[in-house]
């Protein structure tokens, strides 16, 4: 999960892209993958436990790209006027990780 590359505490996926909706062209990153991670990478994010401010680059990349994912797969997943993420992000990456999980053991015979 991703983490405060300052302090370390947790971070919550829903608030880092509340962050990055201040972006005037945020709908239109939301139309290439590759322009996402690229505006999310070089986005100052500031921790909201420490105060300090760091690079999206320091957030793990796969989860950014589910991340994506998630916002594209789910019709009302943003709130554009208030701009605000409405979706539990954290929640829903930790179920596709659990999935994932369960595909490999399914595939693996191990229980
Ligand atoms: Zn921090």
């Amino acid at each position: 999960m991703a983490k405060c590359p300052v302090c370390g505490a947790p971070l919550d996926w829903r608030e880092l892209i509340d962050q990055m909706l201040t972006l005037e062209d945020f709908s239109e990153l939301l139309k290439s993958k590759d322009d996402f991670i690229n505006a999310l990478e070089n986005f100052a994010f500031k921790c909201p436990h420490c105060g300090e401010e760091f690079y999206g680059k320091f957030l793990p990349r796969d989860e950014a790209e589910k991340v994506f994912d998630l916002l594209n797969d789910f019709k009302g997943s943003i709130d554009w006027e208030k701009k605000k993420v409405r979706i539990r992000l954290n929640q829903l990456l930790a179920l596709d990780k659990m999935l994932e999980e369960w595909d490999k053991r399914v595939k693996t015979g191990k229980f």
